[in-house]
């Protein structure tokens, strides 16, 4: 009798067990932003982008207002400043993050450009919307996606479906190119950019650097600023691609290159893509 009870008690609690711990690529479903049908629901492509990216979000029109259905949250979407492109660096607008379009081709010759950095002008405003204000808080909101074939681990957060995202990225990959995953520069990091006032998008545990070595950082490479040139990126191409899909940029497209780098910034791969249908 108690035997044939322990059993099932067993098994329920194995269950139970498991089931409180799924990983991340069991607990959601990637979205492919590669793929996905465009939305033309607005003549505002940024903001087509924006809730194409961010489903938990909507648009307040009366107030000119990005809404959050899930949190008591309001961003009021500020303009382009046509500001200074260092002084756009230290507090960009809403708009003026997709001042520099990001191209989803590997080609590298756009970043010759001096101050062609798509992605690393940030509306702090817009981030602290999306993610967190304190570190507390985007602490007990962190993940650890594995890279199963090398078990390098990243901790990330599960907010606006980070973790979910980076998990797919990584399946894809699968065992190919594990050279990018040893010697890797980290994850979740509460921090200022460095020589900065501003947070890094790696506190928000939005952001993931791979191996330092092989992205190479313009600041190491002794170059001055204003006349970063070209440079040699050993990351491959399948594996940008890879992280381009699920809704990482890439700083190695970046004029001030940062080659180890990737962050989620889905809004810019489908503003990417929306320009460029645009213009067909
Ligand atoms: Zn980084």
């Amino acid at each position: 009798m108690l035997k044939s009870l322990v059993r099932p008690v067993l098994w329920a609690l194995v269950f139970a067990i498991y089931s409180a711990h799924p990983s991340a690529a069991e607990e959601c479903e990637p979205r492919d932003f590669l793929e996905m049908p465009l939305n033309s629901a607005s003549e505002n492509l940024q903001l087509n982008a924006v809730l194409m990216a961010y489903p938990q979000l909507s648009y307040d029109a009366s107030s000119n207002e990005l809404v959050s259905l899930t949190e008591s949250r309001r961003l009021f979407l500020t303009e382009a400043t046509d500001a200074s492109p260092e002084k756009m660096l230290i507090s960009a607008s809403f708009a003026d993050q997709f001042l520099y379009v990001y191209p989803l081709d590997y080609d590298l010759s756009s970043r010759l450009e001096p101050w062609f950095d798509p992605g690393r002008l940030r509306n702090s405003e817009f981030m602290e919307f999306l993610y967190f204000s304190d570190e507390a808080s985007a602490r007990a909101s962190l993940k650890r996606v594995i890279h199963d074939s090398s078990g390098t681990q990243f901790r990330v957060t599960a907010k606006q479906g980070v973790s979910c995202q980076l998990a797919a990225v990584f399946e894809r990959i699968g065992s190919r190119h594990p050279d990018v995953f040893k010697s890797v520069g980290g994850s979740f990091n509460w921090r200022n950019i460095s020589g900065t006032d501003r947070l890094s998008v790696h506190s928000y545990g939005a952001a993931i650097d791979l191996n330092t070595e092989l992205g190479g950082y313009w600041v190491w490479s002794g170059s001055k600023a204003g006349s970063v040139g070209n440079y040699h990126s050993r990351i491959p191409r399948e594996v940008v691609a890879e992280f381009e899909r699920y809704g990482f940029i890439w700083g190695g497209k970046w004029h001030y290159y940062d080659g180890m780098h990737f962050e989620y910034r889905p809004e810019l791969v489908l503003y990417s893509r929306l320009m460029q249908s645009a213009k067909n």
